[in-house]
């Protein structure tokens, strides 16, 4: 890149699966424009995007009990759980309409398939598990959840659970087996290479230290050549904020007034994974819990098989944490930084608002490994503490809304005029980045959605339906994903 003012159309600021996501979308729909992305580390998804930063679940509430709440009345409330779902069916639509181009190959290196259960303890959660089990069975995206309560069933499709598992406690599981991992890393840096054969222009090593709004209404981006020591100004048409936990800084230095009052609070993770590859062996799902009281929704302990470099491993977690950078890499003056005038008082009042919240977060920061490992029990009452190491997660930044209300969701914020755009909140995150992207190029680029539609429709066929409504259509999808993403394949192996 050369120093001094240069032009571009469009700058995505970060490599992570979100950029990677809208710079593949945009290249599609427009082949002819110049993208140019800026990327502080030397790699691509290697901050929440990374495998070992992630929990790696593609998220479609087939297990994740936070997303189906019990009602008042007692009945299950599965709105955010279909919404989710038909997100995920969307970037699965997605990531197969790039296999079948060539744009990106074997699948299998990013997708896997993997039962996903839900495993409850105590009456009141046996009965609300069944409840939630009746109600999603109705809808065809959940279609093939099983139920069991029975021990011996149990014992079937998780034997590592079950085994020496004293309490009489009722005990039940719902599993399914169009779940599935998702190593974002390896897509991520899939989706980067396929960029970079199309021409995009990608500066790593190059930090972006402002934006500002030029007087022909077009975006200047400061940037910081960490190689060359260099500082260069790019301006561009559009700019995506696509930092991860670095996006609310950059969103606040562009001045929006869509900015302003948003605050952040830093969510940190860690896993447990297992160096023992004879207990890798004995489990095979990703198997999610329920929260305990005050922990946020992210929280929720789960015990996963993933799929990393090739291998299977076991991981149990995430245990959440407090520091107070905003990314791994980031800097301890994140959340200070982050503090202005026009959210301060949003901020306090978040404070106030989630002091169950605070307390559970420090408690969970002062976990020993052996007080880990007793969490762990809960799930492996075998589990040995020697097989298992802690392995440092990703960041999540919360996003702290205008009336100090704390969010554990995604957000677009974006310019009135769509001319600039930041990705804020961590959940339910990767798994969603394809909808999320296409909001992205609705809010921004309104002009051309028209146009745009056929081709949206040939890379996403459900797009703008209800694969709810649409059972027919949501069964040749999953057909199509299945065989595509080879998904089919893989289950076989499983099974054989
Ligand atoms: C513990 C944990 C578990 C999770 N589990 C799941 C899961 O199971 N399923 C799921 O779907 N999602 C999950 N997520 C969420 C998911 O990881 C994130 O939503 C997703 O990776 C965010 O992608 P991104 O591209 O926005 O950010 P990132 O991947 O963090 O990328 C942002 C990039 O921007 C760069 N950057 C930042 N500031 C600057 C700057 N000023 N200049 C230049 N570059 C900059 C960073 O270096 C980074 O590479 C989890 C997250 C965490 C932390």
């Amino acid at each position: 890149m050369s120093n001094g003012e240069t032009k571009t159309d469009v700058i995505l600021i970060g490599a992570g699966i979100m950029s990677a996501t809208l710079g593949t979308i945009l290249k599609e729909l427009a082949p002819d424009w110049n993208i140019t992305v800026f990327e502080k580390l030397g790699k691509a998804g290697e901050e929440s995007s990374n495998e070992w930063n992630n929990a790696g679940t593609g998220h479609a509430a087939l297990c994740e009990l936070n997303y189906t709440p019990e009602k008042d009345d007692g009945s299950i409330d599965i709105a955010k759980a279909v919404k989710i779902n038909e997100q995920f069916q969307v970037s699965k639509q997605f990531w197969s309409y790039l296999v079948k181009k060539n744009l990106i190959e074997n699948p299998g290196e990013f997708i896997q398939p993997l039962p996903h259960m839900s495993l409850v303890h105590g009456e009141d959660n046996v009965n609300y598990l069944k409840k939630r089990f009746e109600a999603l069975s109705e809808n065809p995206l959940f279609e093939g959840m099983e139920f069991s309560d029975d021990p011996d069933k149990l014992k079937e499709w998780i034997p590592l659970i079950m085994k020496d598992r004293t309490s009489n406690e009722p005990i039940a599981a719902t599993r399914i087996e169009s779940g599935t991992d998702v190593n974002f890393g390896a897509l991520t840096r899939k989706l980067f290479e396929h960029l970079e054969k199309q021409k995009v222009e990608i500066n790593y090593r190059h930090h972006v230290e402002d934006i500002k709004r030029t007087e022909n209404g077009a975006w200047e981006v400061k940037v910081h050549d960490m190689e060359g020591g260099k500082i260069e100004y790019i301006t561009a048409k559009f700019v995506f904020i696509g930092a991860g936990g670095g996006s609310l800084h950059l969103l606040q230095k562009s001045g929006i007034p869509e900015g302003k009052g948003i605050g952040g609070f830093p969510v940190s993770g860690l896993f447990l994974v297992c160096n023992n590859p004879e207990v890798v062996e004995e489990h095979f799902a990703k198997v999610y819990g329920k929260a305990k009281v005050g922990a946020p929704p992210m929280s929720v302990p789960h015990l996963d098989t993933r799929f990393i470099d090739n291998k299977k491993t076991l991981l149990f977690g995430p245990f959440a944490g407090f520091s107070p950078k905003f990314l791994k890499t980031g800097s301890m003056l994140d959340l200070f930084t982050s503090v202005k005038i026009h959210n301060v008082f949003n901020m306090i009042a978040a404070g106030a608002k989630n002091f169950a919240l605070t307390k559970y977060l420090i408690e969970q920061l002062m976990l020993s490994k052996e007080q880990r490992m007793e969490e762990l029990r809960e799930f492996i009452p075998t589990a040995k503490s020697e097989d298992w190491d802690i392995v440092v997660a990703g960041q999540r930044v919360q996003i702290i809304s205008d009336n100090g209300a704390l969010k554990f969701g995604t957000e677009v914020i974006s310019a009135r005029d769509g001319s600039i755009a930041a990705l804020l909140g961590a959940s339910p995150g990767a798994s969603t980045a394809v909808s999320i992207m296409l909001e992205v190029i609705e809010k921004c680029f309104p002009q051309y959605v028209n146009e745009w539609e056929p081709k949206i429709k040939e890379m996403v066929p459900s797009y703008g339906m209800s694969l709810t409504a649409n059972p027919e259509l949501a069964q040749e999808i999953e057909t199509d994903a299945v065989a595509t993403l080879g998904l089919k394949d893989a289950r076989t192996l499983q099974e054989a």
